[in-house]
């Protein structure tokens, strides 16, 4: 489920490289993909994202990586062991001046490194030089005209796109941000954001609880400012879908003024 994405109007398959990686907190990872290919890149910005196409850092065998617009014809012909995995990931910061952009992996099942998920170990094992593959997907929110505030609401799967939004807002658009982090230690404090913004730190204390849960119950219980709003809400799927729905159902929220998108199930692999 999802908003009407943006699809940008040109893009092609971008090859790229790791450019380098860091950890700025327990649960995430920056990793900074570089290249000639960024000049290909349209900047469309808010919570525009990508296909990253990556070699399973525990499979040994040499994995093709796709050249083209069409890669599911190009992955189809390939045996099952050279097919690259394939995630999404929101581009968290553009970096023109060193052809390269950022992209932040929430790293889950950290506790349990042989049983975590391909996106994960791949961002934990990322190194320079490292080959990926990048199709720009686009974006689906944008600030809505006449709107006097932003809501902001998502996990830990939607904090770089939610940051890269705050970043790129105008002064004139507060948010009020309700963001849902594995543990208090991925609380950030260097938060970029239009003057009068909020931003309401949910971390989890139990380490078994569904991710997005926090935050809808939060988003449900809280005193929302006076004024038109637009919503951008991402995450696991109940979470994106249940502040729609509370929004429309409870608040009286055009639908035309929320953008949603589930971007993983609990419980659910990504294909
Ligand atoms: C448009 C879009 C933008 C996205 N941007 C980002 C981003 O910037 N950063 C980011 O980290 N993710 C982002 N995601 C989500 C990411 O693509 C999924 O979380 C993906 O499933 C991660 O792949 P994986 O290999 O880590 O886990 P998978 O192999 O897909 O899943 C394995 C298990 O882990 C669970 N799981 C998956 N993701 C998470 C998670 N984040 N937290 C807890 N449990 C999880 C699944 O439910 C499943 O049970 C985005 C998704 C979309 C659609």
């Amino acid at each position: 489920m999802a908003s009407r994405i943006q699809r940008p109007r040109k893009r092609r398959m971008l090859s790229l490289t790791v450019q380098g990686s860091e950890q700025p907190s327990p649960h995430f990872m920056t990793v900074t993909l570089g290249g000639e290919d960024v000049q290909y890149l349209e900047r469309s910005g808010f919570d525009q994202a990508g296909r990253l196409f990556f070699a399973d850092p525990d499979d040994a065998a040499e994995v093709f990586l796709p050249s083209s617009e069409r890669w599911i014809l190009q992955l189809t012909l390939q045996g099952g062991k050279q097919r690259p995995r394939v995630r999404t990931y929101s581009i968290r910061r553009f970096r023109p001046e060193a052809s390269a952009f950022d992209i932040e992996v929430s790293l889950h099942a950290v506790d349990s490194p042989g049983a975590a998920a391909p996106g994960t170990r791949w961002a934990r094992a990322a190194e320079p030089g490292t080959r990926v593959a990048f199709l720009d997907e686009g974006h689906s929110y944008a600030p809505v005209a006449g709107a006097a505030w932003q809501l902001l609401v998502g996990d830990e799967s939607a904090l770089p796109a939610i940051l890269a939004i705050l970043e790129q807002s105008a002064a004139s658009l507060p948010a009020e941000v309700f963001l849902e982090v594995p543990s208090p230690d991925d609380i950030r404090s260097d938060i970029k954001a239009p003057p009068g913004s909020t931003v309401h730190w949910l971390p989890r204390t139990d380490a078994g609880a569904k991710p997005g849960a926090l935050a809808l119950d939060a988003v449900r219980q809280a005193r929302l400012p006076e004024g038109r709003f637009c919503t951008f809400t991402a995450g696991e799927s109940s979470l994106a879908t249940g502040v729609r729905r509370h929004l429309v159902g409870e608040r009286g929220v055009a639908k035309s003024d929320i953008a949603f998108r589930g971007y993983f199930s609990h419980g659910r692999a990504s294909l």
